[in-house]
């Protein structure tokens, strides 16, 4: 039967499976990630070797399966995906390496969530691939060893500093992902939109990247909508009018920030003056776990320097006074 512990390839809001990049060469922005992962999957091919292990880091959403699956298929091996999560015990994670094939993608996304009895199967596996199992309970437990087949694991997770460091220290491949420009999004939409068979402006392409989040993910999302505004109330194009209308109705703004991103800052402007204010308090107030705070809000606004991190909390920068409506406080001082 199905391995329960497998999810399945497609994420439920990537219904569009047509949409994601097959090749390396298909696969828009991440430059310098790109440029490096291909010299090591052309080194691992001659050498006919596994390829080392990679882990990818970054807020979600940014292509971190996509480069793995797109890795798999460039090294001409099987690609087996599973999560952190989902592996409650070792054995879970041992049926798993013991049915992989020799060079095989192993993708382990949430890596960090992964729990401590599994993690140290993991590491004689990523090292020497092999597997050290206790068999049997109290006086007749044993331990044998099984030789795995080599393979390349790829990690992914959305918070680096949440891995304990044996576990980073077996990667030799760490690839930072990285917020997409405007302008790359603009070429990710644009493909969209031709493999959708939606006719589109420039400008109403570049109106739906300049709101996505510097996101791939939320860029997909955010033109699915648009074209079926641009089908139901435009003429069947996306322009930047359709795009804008869209956009508006679904209350992403003109940063591209939705309604959860205005609700952190608002938050931290009207009831704690523009902070600094702890996480905790914010993950109370809001109602939102921290964790989806760290890996999902925060990162956006950081780099959009809306928002900065200090040592006694978050403080709102100019920029989101300013994008609010609101008028700073005057700091004592200044
Ligand atoms: P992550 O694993 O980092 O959360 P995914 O790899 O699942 O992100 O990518 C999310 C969505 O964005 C997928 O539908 C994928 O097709 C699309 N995507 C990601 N990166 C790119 C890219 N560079 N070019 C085009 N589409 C992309």
């Amino acid at each position: 039967g199905p391995d329960p512990t497998l999810r399945p390839e497609a994420q439920p809001e990537d219904t569009d499976r047509a949409l994601r990049p097959q090749q390396l060469g298909d696969f828009i922005g991440q430059a310098e990630a790109r440029a490096n992962l291909r010299v090591f999957i052309e080194s691992a091919r001659r050498r006919g070797e596994a390829m080392d292990h990679a882990l990818f880091h970054g807020p979600p959403g940014l292509g971190k399966t996509t480069l793995a699956q797109i890795m798999a298929r460039e090294l001409g091996v099987n690609f087996r995906m599973t999560s952190g999560p989902v592996l409650a015990k070792a054995g879970d994670l041992a049926a798993i390496l013991t049915n992989l094939e020799a060079r095989d993608v192993l993708f382990i996304d949430e890596i960090h969530r992964l729990s401590p009895v599994v993690e140290e199967v993991l590491y004689p596996a990523m090292e020497d691939f092999e597997l050290d199992l206790v068999i049997g309970e109290g006086p007749a437990a044993r331990t044998v060893r099984i030789e795995l087949q080599p393979f390349t694991l790829v990690g992914a997770t959305t918070r680096l500093g949440l891995l304990t460091t044996p576990l980073r220290d077996r990667f030799g491949i760490p690839v930072r992902l990285q917020f997409y420009t405007a302008e790359e999004l603009e070429r990710i939409v644009a493909r969209g939109a031709r493999l959708m068979g939606v006719p589109a402006d420039a400008d109403g392409l570049a109106e739906i990247a300049r709101r996505a989040r510097g996101t791939p993910r939320i860029a997909g999302r955010l033109l699915r909508r648009v074209v079926d505004f641009a089908l139901v109330e435009g003429g069947g194009t996306i322009t930047r009018a359709v795009a804008d209308n869209a956009l508006t109705r679904m209350e992403v703004d003109e940063l591209g920030l939705d309604g959860a991103d205005r609700r952190y800052l608002r938050l931290i402007a009207e009831h704690y003056g523009g902070g600094p204010v702890g996480i905790e308090t914010i993950s109370a107030a809001l109602s939102e776990s921290r964790d989806a705070l760290e890996e999902v809000i925060e990162p956006y606004l950081l780099q959009q320097g809306l928002i900065q991190r200090t040592p006694r909390g978050r403080m709102l920068a100019q920029r989101a006074w300013g994008h609010l409506g609101l008028a700073a406080p005057r700091a004592p001082g200044q």
